[in-house]
């Protein structure tokens, strides 16, 4: 049976247990989220009738900050996958050494059916409905898949309301304009492809470099748009609604600008169609799954042929996926550290709402860089000294200073 993410990041913090030297008892606190919220989001529709959403808000761990993490607005969002999530940023945030905790929420729902004004009630109403456990200081919600800016103003509108003060620094992600930061929305691709040079100048991999991008959204387009502009060659991009195949190259801003009028891959005239999947398996340096989770899986791990993959999406690879390329000698640079790029300039963010100050772009991007590349520099320092792979070596960072974190503060009463 397929595994939910709750599981697959259980099944993660166990195999820390025998590499790291913590209190047992930390990584038992670690196996149960501190908080899981469900709550109910009636909406009034725009033909009158009632819908009744669920949504959710799960708070794994505080042990080093207020609790971070993103929400999420999809059909197939349930209680099993926000915990997952919600452990996953608590290691995001560790192994990147920012002063935030793990969480997750999201609204069971399809966004793309409802009318803006329908969206903007059902935000409203969900913030509602959590605004007593979320707050600068408390928990800082930020997008995820299916939510955007406008929505994060309408959760910064709404709290600020019920709190009678501006609260800017309640979520992160905002449009400029209410104390947004420059390069949030494009910090997560660049982020991965920052991680990407890393490894690749590690691996001293010269020549050519190909790469195949899935997903063409936020990171994935921003993923194509960097590594183009640095001079990647890149000859396969997907999105749900199928795939395009260029060995001599994809120009990302043409596909783009195609997607958006025909509204899908289908018919671009600058490469060829093959079947929307196999672009994974394509023979390219750098496969960078950045669409959704679980889709390099046992069935497929056999086919693929890059030789390095940098995780865009949270949990791509399945456990067994994962076993499965370790073993055929193919580096995987793990989400936890190729995607952190956003959650560290919604950090900045943060900080910039606390301080009263705005950053450009071109400090945003330089302290970006720094950030990203200390944090490889120490998760590829340590697999190599304990001979793990990146995966490993990233959790067991981020596991053991968050059970430090618990076993410092102690426990109460
Ligand atoms: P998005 O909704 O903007 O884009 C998702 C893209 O994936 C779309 O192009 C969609 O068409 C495509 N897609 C969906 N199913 C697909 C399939 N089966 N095959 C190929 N393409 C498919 O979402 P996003 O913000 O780009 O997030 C993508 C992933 O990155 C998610 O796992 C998310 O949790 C993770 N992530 C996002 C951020 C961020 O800042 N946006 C930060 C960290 C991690």
């Amino acid at each position: 049976m397929k595994k939910n993410l709750y599981e697959t990041a259980l099944e993660q913090l166990d195999s820390m247990t025998k590499l790291i030297d913590v209190e047992p008892w930390t990584i038992k606190i670690l196996k149960h989220p501190q908080r899981e919220v469900k709550v109910s989001v009636p909406v009034r529709m725009d033909n009158g009738e009632i819908r009744v959403f669920t949504g959710y808000r799960v708070q794994h761990n505080n042990a080093r900050g207020p609790y971070k993490g993103g929400i999420r607005y999809h059909p197939e969002v349930d209680m099993n996958e926000i915990i997952g999530l919600a452990m996953l940023m608590t290691w995001k945030c560790a192994v990147m050494d920012l002063p935030y905790g793990g969480a997750k929420g999201g609204v069971a729902c399809n966004p793309h059916e409802l009318s803006n004004s329908e969206l903007e009630r059902m935000s409203r109403r969900y913030i509602y409905e959590i605004h007593r456990i979320i707050g600068p200081d408390m928990d800082v919600p930020a997008p995820d898949i299916g939510t955007n800016p406008r929505i994060m103003a309408w959760f910064m509108d709404t709290y600020s309301m019920i709190h009678g003060r501006v609260e800017q620094g309640v979520v992160t992600s905002k449009p400029i304009v209410l104390g947004g930061s420059q390069g949030r929305a494009e910090s997560t691709g660049l982020g991965v492809v920052y991680t990407m040079e890393s490894v690749l100048r590690k691996l001293e991999k010269t020549g050519e470099i190909t790469l195949a991008i899935q997903g063409f959204g936020n990171v994935g387009f921003n993923v194509a748009k960097f590594a183009y502009e640095m001079g990647y060659k890149i000859i396969g991009i997907n999105d749900i609604t199928g795939a395009v195949y260029n060995p001599e190259g994809i120009n990302p801003y043409s596909l783009y600008e195609y997607r958006m009028r025909k509204g899908t891959m289908l018919g671009y005239p600058h490469g060829k169609n093959i079947e929307r999947d196999l672009l994974l398996e394509l023979d390219a340096t750098v496969l960078l799954p950045c669409a959704i989770e679980n889709v390099i899986t046992e069935k497929n791990a056999e086919n693929i042929r890059a030789e390095l993959i940098v995780e865009g999406a949270n949990g791509p690879t399945t456990p067994e996926a994962d076993r499965i390329l370790r073993e055929r000698g193919i580096v995987i640079v793990p989400d936890i550290l190729a995607n952190a790029g956003g959650v560290t300039v919604s950090y900045f963010e943060w900080v910039q709402s606390k301080i009263g100050e705005y950053w450009s772009k071109e400090v945003v991007y330089s302290k970006l860089k720094g950030k990203m590349i200390s944090a490889f520099e120490e998760v590829w320092e340590l697999a190599k000294k304990k001979e793990l792979d990146l995966r490993s070596a990233a959790l067991m960072i981020a596991v053991e200073r968050v059970a430090k974190a618990i076993e410092l503060r102690g426990l109460w009463p």
